[in-house]
């Protein structure tokens, strides 16, 4: 089943719920905020076309990758470094590419940061892209799905 990790609007927290087409909503543990949610029959099977959330179409992937564990692993390399030449750099690099590149894709809704993990769809959804980003996000442009043509 399709999980979401919604972003609440009020605290920022993370708020995790199934994809349930019974659902209507989910409160956030931390500040009670409820957010409303719209699921449709894609949800129901495990197909992201649109946002239950904030209903909008675009969406982007990236490795469903721990932030706190590259970043400190970033600083061990970097600190490692002084020392061994920038060795520790290419280490890191393999551990990057055998470690993480066997991680799945989480997909993420550009306008509202809602990270979905299982769709079956995922790998027909674009990777991050800027352009389409900053125009959703500072100019509210809804792309309804599809990707920018350059
Ligand atoms: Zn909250
Ligand atoms: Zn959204």
């Amino acid at each position: 089943m399709m999980t979401l990790t919604i972003t609440c609007p009020e605290c920022k927290s993370g708020i995790h719920v199934y994809a349930n087409a019974a659902a209507d909503a989910a409160q956030c543990a931390v500040c009670n905020h409820v957010v409303d949610l719209k699921f449709d029959q894609n949800h129901a099977n495990n197909e992201l076309h649109d946002c239950p959330v904030c209903q909008r179409k675009d969406f982007y992937i990236q490795k469903d990758f721990n932030r706190k564990i590259g970043v400190a692993l970033f600083i061990l390399a970097s600190i490692l470094s002084i020392w061994t030449y920038g060795i520790s750099f290419i280490v890191l690099y393999a551990v990057d590419f055998f470690l993480f590149r066997k991680l799945s894709y989480i997909a993420i809704c550009y306008k509202c940061s809602t990270i979905f993990r299982g769709p079956k769809n995922l790998l027909q959804i674009q990777p991050f892209d800027h352009e389409m980003h900053d125009r959703i996000v500072y100019s509210d442009h809804d792309f309804k799905g599809k990707s920018i043509s350059h």
